[in-house]
Parts: structure tokens; sequence; C-alpha cells
């Protein structure tokens, strides 16, 4: 990326004015809730079920304002279905659910809402709900309305969000029925599609897959899959509301590589929840990076639909790739466990302080200037899955984290140390990144960069503090996860 173009992308990117999720929150008491541990060696079940999220986009009591890029984006149309999408799964003792959001993000009060209304009933021990982070959606948090005293969040569209969400949960735990565990790795997908648009480049690229196919056969019930880019490659203009190139790599698992009317790849079925992985530093699609199609062979720059197809089949192609060439392994372990951690992190970001005051945002401080989330664990067979409340940045999950010179608390050695995939002891390691929260970036604080001089010779401050709560942010969220990775056996 060329200096210019750098600069034009932050000032892109910075008109959204506040900070992506802000703080303050409601809520669930100062407590570490510790699911206790239970193992039975039975069968695992799981049950699909997605409910649609879309809203009318012609009700004029209620426009619907696009979360992402700049205020005053109105939703004109609907590119293609919004959804809730839920995995339940028991192994017959402990039982709960995994959520995807097609938002650009959901609060922990809003989540916590969620669980009020249907843990107890459905007997679940666990509810996680990530978002994908469309920034093609509407906007759940606040700072994406009309202007900039003005909350973009429609009260009626988000209470349509909670009932469909929990409608989706109680579906697939109606569903849940026998099942066999395969767990998949990919190293490095998509590579040519992704750009970090700051330093240092670290990504979080491997494709990680959950299969959950029939008991006999082989058929697909449905796939949890995870990989990490920001679903923005219909960028800023667009005013169709879509999830970006996550519809694209769920409907190319499902039903195949379609192009026109014909499926150059078959797909394998079943339902996927899409999730996304450490997505701060950020990993994106720029405007400018070209994709290739290899179906049309054609590169693809401007944005448009079939740029956003062309990265989600990348994704999509390397699964069912990996499936027919025998690349995963079943898994047999049943175990199912949950700990979770609430934590309370500081507001220092004074934008997040005001939106919560003005009422943009629906958090309450706690403390004085403190919100309330949660990071979590569960252990789901042998596979170990990481719940981070926003947008970790790669080099906390995968190492690499730098203390370069000019970072403002002028560290000589990073913080956020050893990477979280480090500690993580599964046959495969999924970290879920916005899930149960979006509180924005998690910054390395050995990286932290507002004052000068900046980091990497830089003539300006990266981007990325500005959508922060704030320097202690990735601190604690790092010695929180490590502490529930180090407690589990
Ligand atoms: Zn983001």
């Amino acid at each position: 990326m060329s200096d210019s173009k750098k600069r034009n992308w932050k000032k892109v990117r910075r008109s959204a004015v506040f900070v992506i999720a802000a703080g303050i929150l409601a809520a669930s008491a100062n407590v570490t809730r510790t699911a206790a541990a239970s193992d039975v060696s039975g069968t695992m079940l799981a049950g699909f079920a997605r409910e649609s999220i879309t809203p009318d986009v012609n009700d004029p009591k209620h426009p619907i304002w696009i979360a992402g890029f700049g205020q005053k984006r109105q939703a004109k149309s609907v590119h293609d279905e919004l959804l809730a999408s839920a995995v339940a799964i028991s192994n017959g003792d402990k039982k709960g659910v995994i959520v995807a959001l097609d938002a650009i993000g959901f609060m922990h009060n809003d989540i916590l809402d969620i669980r009020n209304s249907v843990q107890k009933e459905l007997a679940l021990d666990f509810v996680i709900i990530a978002s994908t982070h469309s920034h093609e959606a509407p906007d759940l948090i606040g700072i994406w309305g009309p202007s900039l005293t003005k909350t973009g969040v429609d009260a009626q569209y988000l209470d349509l969000v909670k009932q469909r969400t929990a409608l989706a949960i109680r579906k697939a735990v109606e569903r849940l029925e026998p099942v066999r565990l395969h767990r998949m790795e990919i190293a490095n997908v998509g590579a040519d599609v992704l750009v970090d648009t700051r330093m240092p480049q670290v990504f979080d690229s491997n494709v990680r897959v959950l299969r959950f196919s029939k008991p006999d056969g082989n058929q697909t019930l449905g796939t949890l899959v995870t990989w990490a880019n920001h679903p923005e490659v219909l960028w800023n203009a667009n005013t169709a509301l879509t999830s970006d190139f996550v519809h694209y790599l769920r409907t190319g698992i499902e039903s195949g590589l379609v192009y026109g009317d014909a499926a150059v790849k078959n797909g394998i079925g079943g339902e996927v929840v899409y999730i996304n992985g450490a997505v701060g530093g950020l990993m994106t699609t720029l405007d400018d990076t070209p994709v290739l199609d290899r179906v049309i062979n054609e590169t693809l720059v401007t944005p448009s639909f079939e740029k956003a197809r062309a990265v989600g089949y990348r994704v999509a192609e390397a699964v069912i790739d990996g499936i027919a060439a025998n690349k995963e392994t079943e898994i047999s372990d049943s175990t199912l466990r949950w700990t979770a951690k609430s934590i309370l992190l500081p507001v220092d970001n004074i934008k997040f302080r005001l939106a919560g005051r003005l009422k943009i945002i629906r958090r309450k401080f706690e403390s004085g200037y403190k919100t309330r989330s949660e990071v979590g664990l569960l252990r789901l067979g042998d596979t170990w899955i990481g719940t981070i409340p926003g947008e970790l940045y790669p080099e906390i999950a995968n190492g690499g984290v730098e203390a370069p010179e000019g970072n403002d608390f002028k560290l000589t050695a990073p913080v956020e140390v050893p990477p979280l995939r480090s500690a993580m002891k599964g046959g495969m390691n999924m970290l879920f990144g916005l899930a149960n929260d979006q509180i924005g970036y998690i910054v390395p604080r050995s990286q932290w960069d507002v004052k000068e001089p900046f980091t990497y010779g830089e003539s300006s401050a990266p981007y990325g503090e500005e959508n922060s709560l704030g320097p202690n942010t990735a601190p604690i969220v790092h010695k929180t996860m490590m502490e529930i990775l180090n407690g589990a056996d």
C-alpha cells in the first residue's frame, strides 16, 4: 500500500468518528464463573438452526443505518439475508450453543439479555454469541447513526435480533441428534487477498473447521468455520445489506461454488456457522486490493459482490478440497466444558465515555469509568476454543508482539506474552473474535502509539487506538485468558 493510499484509508476509517464498541455496561455480578468440570465419555450431539435477522429497509419510521466506515449510511436494499446461525452441542451431560450474528458487533449487555431469556429454560451450560463483524449490516453498537449525537441503533431492530437469536437457539437445541465430530486445520488460506494494515505483519489466516456429520455415513449436518478478515469487501459506498464475503463463504461450502446456474465445485451440504478470528491490526481486503477469481480468471479490484464472492469462495474452496483430500481428523473425545471469567475493563477512551454519557451506545459505567466484559474457554472434544470479546491483534494470538521505538509507554519488551495459542493444548486451537462482546481493538500495550514520535518511522499515528477502550485492555484480556488456559488441564 502506498503512503497516500494508506492515508486515504485511515481517513475513511476515521470518519466513523466514535469508536467501535465503547463501553460501559450493565450487569453481571463481579464474580468469576467457572462451570463445573464434567466429562462424559458418551455420544456427542449437535443441532443446527438459523433465523433471519434482516430488517425491513422500507419502513420510513425505522431507517436502518449501516455500521462500519462513516455515519449516515442508510440501508436501501437487501442483497442477502442476515443470519443468526446457531449450533447446539451436547455430550449428554453438558449442553450449550454457539451463535454467529451477521453484525458489526453485539455488546455484552445485549448478550446477557439473550442468555437470560434462554439459558435457564433450555438448561444450557454455555451460550456463546459472536459477531461476524460485517461492515455492511445494521448498526447494533450505536456509533454509526444519522448524526454525531444520535444513536444508529433502532430499538425495534435490536429487539428483533434478540428474539430471532433466541429462536435460533431454541430450534438448534430441539434438533440435537447424535453426530460424529471431525476437525481440520488448513494453513494460511487467502494470503493473496489479505492485507495487514499495520506493523508488525502478523495474520490469523489459518482456516479451522469443526464438521459435524451423521453417525452412519459421512453426511454433513453442519460445520463451524473460523478464519480472520474484516467482512468489508463491499467497502463504504454500498447501501445493500449483506454479510459480505461471509455470505459466499457459507453458501460456497454448503451449496458449492456457483457461477450463473452452474456449480463449478459441489458443496458439502449442511449449515455453516462462520466465526471470525483475530481481525485486529487489522486484517482486511482493501478497496484497492486485487483479488483473483480463479474460476473466471479475472482480477477484481473495485469493491463489488463479485469481489466478495471471490474472497468467500477462496475459503470455501479450501474447506471443500481439504475434506475431499481426507485432511480431517475424527474426534473421539467427548469433553464439553466451559470456563469463563468476567472482566472489568477501564474505559480510558474519552470518546467512548462521551458516547456512553450521550446514550449513543447503551452500556453503563461501573466503578467509575469501567465496563464489564468476559473471556472464556470452551473445550469441545479435543479442540480448545478461546472466546475473545473484541478485535484481537493477531500477534497476541499467534506471537510477534513488538516493542518498537516510539511506543508511548517506552516499553522495551512486549507485555502480552506468551502468545495465547502457545498456551492452548488442544488438538486444534480456535480463537473466536468478537465473542460475547465487541469492545473494539485489543492493541498490544508495547505497540500503543498515539503520541509522537510514531513507531516504525511513520509520520502520523497508526489506526486502531481510537477504536480501543485503552492501553490497559490487551494486558487484562491476555492475562485473564492465560489464567484460564493455565488452569485447564
Ligand atoms: Zn474492525
